[in-house]
């Protein structure tokens, strides 16, 4: 998949207005594993399901590479702020790391963890040499 076209298929709102019976048909995220409501989810293929919460750091991940302080760390919660106050140094590092196709923001800690699951994907690479020494 293009990001081309995973753009054209978030652009387009598939909320729905609210429903007077009750949706309670559940569709899991492919992204965070984590179960939501049909009308919370978008379609961006018939194979993948993003959540509101994966696309919106998705965006966040891409204001980043822009430029935008970032937020903090999409899978461990730790805030920006938290993760400057813990980390030692000056340098607090950030990572934007694809994943099927959409971008996670992670902190070092967890883009150590996940670098090493996706060998397919860094393993030869900077990235993966520097992050999780692969
Ligand atoms: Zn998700
Ligand atoms: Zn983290």
């Amino acid at each position: 998949m293009t990001p081309e076209r995973i753009i054209t298929s978030v652009l387009m709102p598939r909320r729905q207005p609210l429903q007077k019976v009750p949706n309670i048909a559940s569709v899991q995220c492919n992204f965070c594993s984590k179960w939501y409501p049909k009308h919370r989810v978008h379609t961006l293929s018939e194979a993948q399901t993003v959540c509101e919460y994966c696309l919106d750091w998705h965006f966040h991940a891409q204001e980043f590479l822009g430029g935008a302080p970032p937020r903090g760390c999409q899978e461990c919660d730790l805030t920006w702020e938290t993760l400057k106050a813990i980390t030692p140094g000056e340098q607090v590092r950030m990572y934007v790391v694809p994943k099927d196709g959409i971008l996670q923001l992670l902190c070092a800690a967890c883009a150590a963890k996940y670098i090493p699951q996706r060998t397919d994907l860094f393993k030869g690479t900077r990235f993966g040499a520097e992050v999780a020494k692969i």
